[in-house]
């Protein structure tokens, strides 16, 4: 994953020896950084530049012994993470009272291994999508607060009913965390109902309640839930639940992706492929199209493996540009295959628009600017997946043999 293009994190700190080794390692999970040493000098850094992803803050410097750097950052509206060797409860509770991301003891190196877990799961947090179900505006207001001070875009629900809803209408939530007791649905009731649906990667859902009910936590993790915590709860802990359920969403995501997309130029796999097509059995209609690469073996021949490898990915993303609604996949080598429920008419139209694209556009990889065309097989009668693959096949033989360049719909 790639994070250049990613704010600094700024490091306020006046140890030379933590600084550097805090500078070191943030770079070295992929951050930019800008470092600090005391009060004065950040006040100037923050007079010219307030976009960090972050900022890293020793709460005891020269010239400011308690802290006063926290609140400086925080009016600049930076997202802070405070990293104190004081343990004492006063300072942990003031600190804590404080709008921060997080506190980190300095009670040995591993502190900065916490500070760069922390700050990936910040990078990461862009994209994702919370939902709070609870009754209590109250309640629902405090999560939200607490969760988009992390990054979290946060969606509300009062009510299971209310939260079915939303999900229906914005799919992509990776966490839903929900009170238990509600009117409409309460919240065992909604994880049964999560629970219940077959979707492609699951969501993370952590239950919430107030009722002193020994058996509830064991409810809610049989019947699905990945967390659950009592209210009211501790905002560490309940950050700490947050950031486990996110990482074991994102370890799924990107074993999902390794397991289902093609290495190379990113389209769903030929694995993928037939597995979706059993499950679209039932919906019609149907058309499938098979793209071909005309004379691909000379690009590699002529200008190597690399070059070559270039032009899939630049084809590969312009097929899936054109037929934005269609699962597009890359069957394998040179070959990929669109299976579209649109009507064909316009499913031919916008791949006859991509293949003329392909031919009046020359594809510029690594200093060579090549003429590439494609040859299309399409076909729509048949009814299964393997017979529509097969005449599709059978056009896009025709097409090659036709001259090539060219778009062939079947003919019964
Ligand atoms: P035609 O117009 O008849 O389709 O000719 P063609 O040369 O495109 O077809 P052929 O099937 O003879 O050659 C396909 C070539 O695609 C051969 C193979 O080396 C190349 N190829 C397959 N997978 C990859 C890949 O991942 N990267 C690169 N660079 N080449 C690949
Ligand atoms: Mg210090
Ligand atoms: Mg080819
Ligand atoms: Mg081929």
């Amino acid at each position: 994953m790639g994070r250049q293009s990613l704010e600094p994190v700024l490091i306020v700190e006046d140890s030379r020896s933590f600084r550097m080794l805090a500078e070191q390692q943030v770079r070295k999970a992929g951050f930019a950084t800008k470092t600090c040493t005391c009060l004065a000098e950040t006040r100037d850094v923050l007079d010219h530049h307030t976009t960090f992803l972050c900022a890293i803050l020793d709460y005891n410097l020269p010239d400011a012994h308690h802290g006063e750097v926290i609140d400086l950052c925080l009016a600049a509206g930076l997202k802070v993470v405070v990293l104190t060797a004081s343990q004492t409860e006063k300072t942990r509770d003031e600190i804590l009272s404080k709008p921060i991301i997080d506190y980190i003891p300095k009670d040995s190196s591993h502190c900065i291994d916490a500070v760069c877990r922390l700050i990936k799961r910040l990078a990461d947090n862009q994209g994702h999508r919370v939902l709070v179900v609870d009754d209590s505006a109250s309640i629902r207001k405090r999560i939200s607060a607490l969760l988009a001070r992390q990054y979290l875009t946060v969606l509300e629900a009062e009510n299971g009913e209310q939260a079915l809803d939303v999900l229906e209408r914005t799919p992509d939530i990776s966490l839903i965390i929900t009170d238990y007791e509600m009117p409409k649905m309460d919240g065992l009731q909604l994880v049964y109902a999560l629970r219940k649906k077959d979707t492609e990667c699951s969501q993370a859902i952590i239950g919430l309640s107030g009722h002193n009910d020994g058996a509830l936590t064991a409810r809610f993790l049989k019947a699905g839930a990945n967390d659950y915590l009592p209210k009211p709860f501790n905002q560490e802990e309940f950050f700490c639940r947050v950031h486990s359920c996110l990482n074991a969403i994102d370890t799924e995501w990107r074993l999902f992706k390794l397991a289902n997309t093609d290495f190379l130029t990113q389209l769903w796999n030929r694995r993928y492929f037939f597995e979706r097509c059993e499950q679209l059995a039932t919906e019609e209609p149907k058309q499938l199209a098979i793209i071909d690469i005309d004379y691909f073996k000379r690009v590699n021949d002529e200008f190597g493996h690399h070059v070559g490898d270039d032009v899939l990915v630049e084809v590969a993303h312009r097929l899936a540009d054109y037929c934005p609604e269609d699962m597009v996949a890359r069957l394998g080598g040179e070959e990929f295959c669109v299976l579209s429920c649109r009507d064909l008419t316009t499913f031919k139209q916008s791949l006859e628009r991509y293949r003329q694209a392909i031919a009046a556009n020359p594809i510029r990889v690594l200093g060579q600017t090549l003429n590439i065309t494609v040859s299309i097989g399409v076909d729509a009668q048949a009814t299964t997946v393997p017979q529509l693959l097969q005449m599709a096949d059978q056009a896009l033989y025709q097409a090659k043999a036709s001259g090539r360049n060219q778009l062939v719909v079947s003919q019964n």
